[in-house]
């Protein structure tokens, strides 16, 4: 007998702006991972487009508020917030409702740099938040060709898909 699951699904996009002193652009941070580019998110807190993904996934699979509802972007709280506190957030509330992650599959689209030498820190992060083993998170990274914003570098975009099975089952 297949026991309770739910599936979840969450997408988020972050314009890019050059980083310089007072200027629009955040460091880059993806995964929990600092990478080295000239160009980071516009955002109230780091940016990090894969934890706010994975953030709204796990949300959505529970059918509760999304990122944008419980971290307002407009709340002082949240100004530079690691995003980290968001999947922390939503792991608790999935855990209080009696559910476990059972996996997670993820797909960051970035023209530049590529994300290859980071995939296996951005594993481990999002492991340790979500409380599962590294072979149960899975993070893709994707170029977008050079067309439109994300492949002109304008644009950073992430993908998440999370399972979830209520506790005991997973
Ligand atoms: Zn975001």
């Amino acid at each position: 007998m297949i026991g309770q699951m739910r599936i979840g699904h969450g997408y988020d996009l972050h314009r890019l702006e050059p980083i310089a002193p007072g200027g629009p652009g955040r460091p880059l941070i993806v995964g929990g991972v600092r990478l080295d580019h000239d160009r980071g998110p516009v955002a109230h807190s780091d940016g990090d487009v894969l934890y706010h993904a994975v953030t709204d996934a796990l949300l959505g699979a529970l059918g509760l508020e999304d990122i944008g509802q419980l971290f307002p972007d407009d709340a002082a709280e949240n100004e530079g917030r690691d995003s980290a506190d968001f999947v922390r957030e939503a792991v608790r509330l999935i855990s209080a409702s009696g559910w476990g992650v059972v996996n997670l599959d993820a797909t960051v689209v970035l023209e530049r740099p590529r994300i290859g030498a980071s995939k296996g820190a951005i594993r481990a992060n999002l492991a340790g938040l979500l409380g599962v083993g590294v072979e149960r998170v899975n993070v893709k990274g994707k170029s977008h060709e050079g067309v439109d914003a994300i492949g002109e570098g304008r644009a950073i975009e992430a993908h998440a898909v999370v399972l979830l099975a209520s506790a005991g089952q997973g």
